[in-house]
């Protein structure tokens, strides 16, 4: 359970909240010690990773442009999509994406590219600490360690697949791409699979807003914060909405800005009276089209 945390907290506060998204500043020792837990459950090379999230952000559910959209096929969303990063993204591209923290001698050690000798060098070191720990603390924990790693790993594919997926989950904000909230990956993903509040407020360092979206990577980093660890932490700026609560406020909307044109209209008939026939005529015009446009904006906000 220790590794799951670790490993998983590696990435959603390591990889992605604090390197990708700057949701928080902490001191260096210990975004090194976030950062290493997301190695170790085989995300790759840190500037890597931040520099195709950044671009999933950037281009998200465009076909052939975002890095994993469902769009371009379940398998490719899963896990196709690491083998094209080299085409999609070359080393310019990576370059220009993370200029923040190309410079890090630390994180630059690890590669600042998709090439395969940066995948490789992952996996050797993976595979080294993994045997390490067969050899320090026996088999049990061995095989411990190698199942939460595979949850883990697989954790973020999850995230990129089922939560941009239509037939899941639900939606908190209507964001211009397919971004969903989807319970079972929110809890396995340690809080990422809120997915869809993350798109409508990518730097927020809080991914679960609603009382029942658990996020424990949020509930890490207020402990950090708590502890002096974190600062300068960001916050949720909007408050959702569910579709329902959104359907009704448009409806009575409508329905307020219909009240409103009637009686606009009304009081021009009133005034007609007084200036002549064709004055009736036109105010009574402007009533049946106010009545129409209630009509197709409270009909419109009806629909699901
Ligand atoms: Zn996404
Ligand atoms: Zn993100």
């Amino acid at each position: 359970m220790g590794t799951m945390l670790y490993l998983g907290m590696g990435i959603t506060l390591g990889y992605h909240r604090l390197l990708t998204h700057k949701s928080l500043k902490v001191p260096r020792p210990v975004m090194y010690f976030w950062v290493a837990g997301g190695y170790l459950a085989l995300m790759g090379a840190p500037i890597s990773w931040v520099a195709v999230h950044r671009l999933h952000h950037q281009k998200s559910d465009q076909p052939g442009e975002d890095p994993h959209t469902p769009r371009d096929g379940i398998e490719h969303a899963l896990y196709k999509w690491m083998f094209t990063m080299h085409e999609r993204q070359p080393s310019e591209e990576v370059r220009k994406q993370v200029a923040d923290l190309i410079d890090d001698p630390v994180l630059k050690l690890f590669g600042i590219d998709h090439s395969a000798k940066q995948a490789q060098l992952c996996l050797w070191i993976n595979i080294a600490v993994r045997v390490a720990i067969l050899f320090a603390f026996g088999p049990v924990a061995f095989i411990a360690n190698l199942l939460a790693s595979i949850t883990v790993f697989w954790s973020p594919q999850f995230v990129n697949t089922f939560c941009h997926l239509e037939d899941h989950g639900y939606r908190n904000f209507e964001v211009r791409d397919d971004s969903r909230n989807v319970p079972w990956v929110g809890l396995l993903a340690m809080g990422e699979g809120w997915h869809n509040n993350h798109h409508a407020m990518p730097r927020s360092a809080r991914h679960g807003i609603r009382w029942f979206e658990f996020d424990i990577t949020w509930c890490t980093i207020w402990l950090m914060e708590k502890m002096g660890l974190a600062k300068d932490i960001v916050r949720p700026s909007m408050q959702p909405v569910s579709a329902v609560a959104a359907a009704r406020a448009a409806a009575s909307k409508a329905r307020g800005d219909g009240a409103e044109l009637v009686k606009a209209a009304e009081t021009a008939i009133s005034h007609a009276r007084e200036e002549g026939a064709e004055f009736v005529k036109a105010a009574e015009t402007a009533i049946s089209n106010a009545a129409a446009n209630v009509m197709s904006t409270t009909s419109e906000a009806k629909a699901p």
